[in-house]
């Protein structure tokens, strides 16, 4: 954990928690989930109640990694008594990152190649614009914070960018408008922006009333609009918005996206990797969604183990225009900065496909040792 970070804001790149498996040659994978990490932890090191409500130690020592996706169906249906959904899927994601980080250098390749293989010859990240929540500062100086982040991401080889309007009440919905298509202006056509409203309406009337008015702006999609197990109003709000509707950010597991496609009828999915359950079920729920002629762009706002996690994903599944990405350079956040390395180059857009073994990243021990709030070192 950062020592000083700000709690009543909204960075989830203040921490996290990693998990770490170890192979017989001293070979070693990780992961991370977006969760909070005391309790994650617990989970991780419950013992064994029955069939159901198992260790996952006793699934896990002794297997193959590169046997994943079954692995993935052990840990489920042995802790699906108290997991099954949230805090248990987060965990099984972190380890299920883990063990392609791993499979990968026991077989000196990258993760994506173990997910199926590339779809596409580069990978296309989306720069989220995120000025922080407000605290006293005035919508000027916020807009004034936004503009300054376009212009760093555009120089750091962005063609993508989200902007965060978690404005609440400082501004009406009339005011909202006139904001975002001065962001729009701010970036000029060529740059693909998507707008994230941060739970701002609690029926769809109302952002509807927002959308119709933006829908010159040539955005990709709305993401969070109305509150987030509203499937219903979200089907409402889909059938009618001239702007492709976002959601399930918050979402675990195919069989959760399946409503959110089905009852919710929303455009775009937009899971965590490292909550929704790991590299084997962003492919799965990749491969659903092109079922429904929707598309995944995973949430990632955590350190640069999510982030790598996003290039795999890119690279392995193609129902996808983009994926969310916290730029070190944009957002200044020790742990985004200095966790992992290396990072890879943006250029005109796009990423190159990732090269090295598993997920292609090492840890910076020594910030580990300082920043760790376990105890141990
Ligand atoms: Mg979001």
């Amino acid at each position: 954990a950062t020592p000083d970070a700000i709690a009543d804001d909204l960075d989830g790149t203040t921490d996290t928690v990693i998990v770490r498996l170890t192979d017989e040659a001293g070979r070693t994978g990780i992961g991370e989930t977006d969760a909070p990490p005391h309790v994650v932890k617990a989970f991780l090191e419950m013992p064994t109640a029955h069939l159901w409500s198992r260790n996952v130690n006793e699934v896990l020592i002794g297997a193959d990694p590169i046997e994943a996706t079954g692995l993935w169906q052990k840990l489920y249906d042995g802790t699906f008594w108290p997991g099954r959904r949230g805090l248990g899927i987060h965990a099984i994601s972190a380890i299920d990152i883990a063990l392609y980080d791993l499979a990968g250098k026991q077989h000196d390749v990258p993760a994506y190649k173990l997910m199926g293989g590339a779809r596409r010859d580069r990978v296309r990240p989306y720069c989220t614009i995120f000025p922080g929540m407000a605290h006293g500062r005035s919508i000027e100086e916020l807009m004034k914070e936004i503009g300054r982040k376009f212009e760093a991401a555009i120089d750091h080889g962005f063609r993508a960018v989200k902007m965060e309007v978690l404005f609440d009440d400082l501004v009406t919905d009339r005011a909202l408008v006139k904001l975002i298509q001065r962001g729009r202006k701010m970036l000029g056509d060529d740059i693909l922006m998507a707008v994230d409203f941060g739970y701002r309406w609690h029926n769809w009337h109302d952002a509807l009333w927002v959308l119709d008015r933006i829908r010159d702006c040539d955005i990709l999609f709305a993401e969070a609009t109305l509150q987030h197990d509203d499937l219903d109003g979200h089907a409402e709000l889909s059938r009618r918005s001239p702007i492709r509707i976002g959601g399930a950010e918050a979402a675990a597991t195919r069989f959760e996206i399946r409503e959110w496609l089905t009852r919710g009828k929303v455009g775009v999915v937009q899971p965590n990797i490292g909550r929704g359950g790991g590299l084997t079920e962003i492919r799965r729920i990749a491969d659903l969604c092109e079922l429904h002629g929707a598309e995944v762009v995973p949430h990632g706002w955590k350190t640069g183990i999510t982030s790598a996690c996003g290039r795999h994903f890119h690279a392995a599944c193609a129902p996808s225009p983009v994926f969310e990405y916290v730029s070190p350079k944009v957002f200044d956040s020790l742990l985004r900065r200095e966790l992992v390395s290396p990072e890879p180059a943006v250029k005109d857009g796009y990423m190159a496909l990732p090269d090295r073994p598993g997920l292609g990243i090492d840890l910076n021990e020594d910030l580990v040792k300082r920043l760790r709030t376990d105890g141990k070192s």
